[in-house]
Order: C-alpha cells, then sequence, then structure tokens
C-alpha cells in the first residue's frame, strides 16, 4: 500500500512539475533579457525607529516590470533565478544599484544605511565577501552603511564558510541581520555561532501578535534574546498602530511595514529619509 500511495503521490507530483517547468523556462529565459532592458528596478522601504520613528536605514528590495507579464513579485523569479545561477549577476546589480543610490542620499544629508537581501547561492561564492568590498569600494560608499539580510536557512547551510565571509564583512564595518527570523526551523545556534547585529522578526508572528499569545510569547522572547547578545530587533510587516503600540511595549527597536510605508520607487522613498527639497 505504501508503495502504491508513493506512485501515486509521484504520479501527481510529475503533473504539476510540467506546468510549473514550462513557466519556469519562460521566466528563465525572460530574465537574462529584463535586465538589460531595465525592466528590474530597486523598490526602497524605510525601517524607522519604534521611539523617534526615524529611519535608521531602508530596504532595497526587487521589482520586476514585464511589459508582457505585467508586476512580478521577487517571491516569484528570486527562486528561478537561484535556480538557473542568474541570482548572481542580479544579485551583485542590486548591491551596486544599492550602493550608489546611498552614496547619493548621504551626499544629500542622509544618515541612514541601506540594507540588502542576500541569497544562498551568493552568500556560498569563494570570495563572497571579497566581491562587497569591491562593490562598496566602486561606489565610494562606507561599509559601515551597508547591512546585508541573510536567512537561517541560507546562513546555515555551510556555517564555516558563513561564519568566515560574515567576518570579513563585519571587520570592515557592515552590518549582517538575520532576516525572517523564526519563520524556517530556527536554531539558536546560529545566533551563537554567526555575527549578527539585526535580527528581523518574521511577519508571520507580528500578523497574529494580538490574537495569539503564543505569538506574542515568542516575539517578546525572540527580542529579549536579541538584546542580550547585544543586538537589535526589526518587526516586520507592521500594519497596524495597535501592532505597533505592542511592540513599542515589548521593546522592540525598528519596524517595517506598510502601516508607515510600502515598498515604493526610490523618488518616492525619499520622503521618508529627511531629504525633502533642499
Ligand atoms: P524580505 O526580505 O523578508 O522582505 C520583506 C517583504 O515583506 C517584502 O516583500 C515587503 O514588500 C514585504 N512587506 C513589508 N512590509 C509589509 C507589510 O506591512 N505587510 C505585508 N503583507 N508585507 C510587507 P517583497 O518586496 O515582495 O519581497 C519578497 C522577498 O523577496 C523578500 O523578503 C526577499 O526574501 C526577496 N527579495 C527581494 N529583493 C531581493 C533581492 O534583491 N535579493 C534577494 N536575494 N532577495 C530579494
Ligand atoms: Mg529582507
Ligand atoms: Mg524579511
Ligand atoms: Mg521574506
Amino acid at each position: 500500500a505504501a508503495k502504491l500511495q508513493g506512485k501515486n503521490r509521484l504520479r501527481r507530483f510529475d503533473a504539476s512539475m510540467s506546468s510549473a517547468a514550462l513557466d519556469m523556462l519562460t521566466l528563465e529565459s525572460e530574465l537574462w533579457k529584463a535586465l538589460e532592458r531595465n525592466e528590474i528596478e530597486l523598490y526602497y522601504q524605510p525601517l524607522l525607529q519604534v521611539a523617534k520613528q526615524q529611519a535608521l536605514g531602508v530596504e532595497a528590495l526587487l521589482r520586476w516590470k514585464s511589459p508582457r507579464y505585467g508586476l512580478i513579485s521577487p517571491d516569484r523569479f528570486i527562486p528561478i533565478a537561484e535556480e538557473n545561477g542568474f541570482i548572481v549577476k542580479l544579485g551583485e546589480w542590486v548591491l551596486q544599484e544599492a550602493s550608489r543610490q546611498c552614496k547619493r542620499w548621504m551626499e544629500r544629508g542622509y544618515e541612514g544605511s541601506i540594507s540588502v537581501n542576500v541569497s544562498s547561492k551568493q552568500l556560498m561564492l569563494a570570495n563572497f565577501a571579497g566581491c562587497v568590498l569591491r562593490i562598496l569600494e566602486e561606489s565610494g560608499l562606507p561599509s559601515d552603511r551597508l547591512c546585508l539580510e541573510v536567512t537561517e536557512s541560507t546562513a546555515l547551510l555551510d556555517v564555516d564558510h558563513t561564519r568566515e565571509q560574515l567576518s570579513l564583512l563585519t571587520e570592515q564595518g557592515v552590518t549582517i541581520a538575520l532576516d525572517d527570523f523564526g519563520k524556517g526551523f530556527s536554531s539558536l545556534s546560529v545566533l551563537n555561532e554567526l555575527p549578527f547585529e539585526q535580527i528581523k522578526v518574521d511577519r508571520s508572528f507580528i500578523q497574529h501578535i494580538l490574537d495569539r499569545p503564543k505569538n506574542l510569547a515568542t516575539v517578546k522572547a525572540i527580542i529579549q534574546l536579541a538584546h542580550s547578545f547585544g543586538g537589535v530587533t526589526v518587526a516586520e510587516g507592521i500594519e497596524t498602530p495597535e501592532q505597533l503600540e505592542l511592540l513599542k511595549q515589548l521593546h522592540c527597536d525598528y519596524i517595517q511595514g506598510y502601516y508607515f510605508a510600502r515598498p515604493q520607487p526610490a523618488s518616492e522613498a525619499e520622503r521618508y529619509l529627511g531629504l525633502e527639497r533642499k
């Protein structure tokens, strides 16, 4: 019976795969062209201090505006780019673009940082840290203005390599954030082993923080833990004033969410950075 079930499962899997694979093939060939055609751009979402609601930084988020398929979410095309290796080139482009943008803002008085998401394929490169430092040098952005966001599953792929690469970067002043914390199969060793300064509490916990006591308890524990490690916390996905109030009470340091600002093009994100027309 087990064998039969296995066989059925396999068949069902195959059927759903073929359409997914087709989809993937189209997107894959389109992705390569998209970057050259300037269809890919960065949006920016501020991370605000809970107390003063001042911007600590902005997170750069990829957007693909395809004339053929419309707006494609990064959740859809990043897994494909990871699969076909294009993420390495794309990730370098994101770092360059975000660093240049932050440098321009800095020249206009911006005092915050820029956060960039890093995929596992990038982090696993033998010379990942060297690549990041080279891009920083080329853009003229001081390294203490850059924060790299890494997820737990990425960080844990090869802890020794991750520790080595991230340490090379923190030595130069780059901040490392642990993104989507709590979402995966969290291992506390990740906090012990690696040089994270910032912990971003996954949106799924924030979403139900008011109606699920366990979520509240978890967020509270994460914030206390981060502080005891000398780190800071960011709550992702704040959508209501009630959520904000609660996080304030829990002494969360920073917040990010639609309640304050959605990710938006550079020119619009500037409104949150205190750069309004000088
Ligand atoms: P992430 O790094 O965890 O980014 C936060 C996501 O939450 C963003 O989705 C953001 O738009 C969304 N968000 C922020 N506030 C709220 C809120 O209040 N409510 C809700 N419902 N959502 C909120 P987005 O831009 O679609 O990006 C999705 C994911 O794609 C990112 O999650 C990140 O993992 C990945 N990604 C985006 N840009 C890049 C990139 O340049 N490189 C890599 N490797 N991954 C990226
Ligand atoms: Mg992120
Ligand atoms: Mg996140
Ligand atoms: Mg995420």
